[in-house]
């Protein structure tokens, strides 16, 4: 059975998310309302602008069926501004005023990190856990992960030590955006994952019908 992967779908860059798991033959659900969480067996929240998403998941009712979403065990991984929405706390100096965070991540990340003189780049990165070759990452006005609680795995970091990708259990954090690339291990390894966390899930989901 495929792993049924969803992705937040209310701002920001879901469409290539969803083309690559098109690539992966898989058919991601756009994620708007709190419904449309049921059944899935993993969710994206994709790069874009983390205080517009964070409003969002507010507005439409999405915050607490996000958190018992990953309570459940199932897999959520943020690219970027989705990492953002993920995490603990924002360092202060570069927390926006209204910054409404999921909490789930137990890190501090640091938003627009890499200042405004040089907004983008590329580079690669050793990220052993998808591959053993290097994987091509596109930094766009991205974070970094400036401080990891003790249950927090780095995945990737840049030459200079800093932190770019993360993994605590069933979630997953990354600065950069994989989508972009056309390399699609990162949502492949994202998608074994989801499809493990059928195995091991709740009693309740594992009452549910064979498909
Ligand atoms: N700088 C954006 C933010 O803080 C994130 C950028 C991105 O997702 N590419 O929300």
């Amino acid at each position: 059975m495929e792993a049924r992967i969803g992705v937040l779908a209310l701002q920001g860059d879901f469409q290539e998310h969803l083309a690559s798991l098109a690539r992966l033959g898989i058919a991601g659900r756009e994620v708007k309302l709190p419904d449309d969480l049921v059944d899935l067996d993993g969710l994206i929240l994709p790069g874009g602008e983390s205080t517009t998403i964070g409003r969002l998941i507010h507005r439409f009712g999405l915050r607490e069926p996000i958190l018992e979403f990953a309570r459940a065990g199932r897999p959520i991984w943020g690219t970027c501004a989705g990492m953002i929405v993920l995490a603990r706390e924002v360092d202060p100096e570069t927390r926006a005023r209204t910054q409404h965070l999921l909490g789930l991540l137990d890190v501090v990340v640091r938003r627009n990190a890499f200042g405004p003189q040089i907004e983008s780049f590329e580079t690669e990165l050793e990220i052993p856990a998808v591959g053993s070759e290097p994987v091509r990452a596109v930094f766009i006005r991205a974070p970094v992960v400036a401080e990891l609680g003790p249950a927090v795995e780095p995945l990737a970091r840049l030459p200079d030590g800093t932190v770019v990708a993360v993994r605590q259990d069933n979630l997953i954090g990354t600065a950069f955006h994989p989508e972009l690339t056309g390399d699609d291990r990162f949502h492949a390894w994202f998608c074994r994952l989801a499809r493990a966390s059928i195995a091991c899930a709740l009693p309740e989901r594992a009452r549910r019908p064979a498909q």
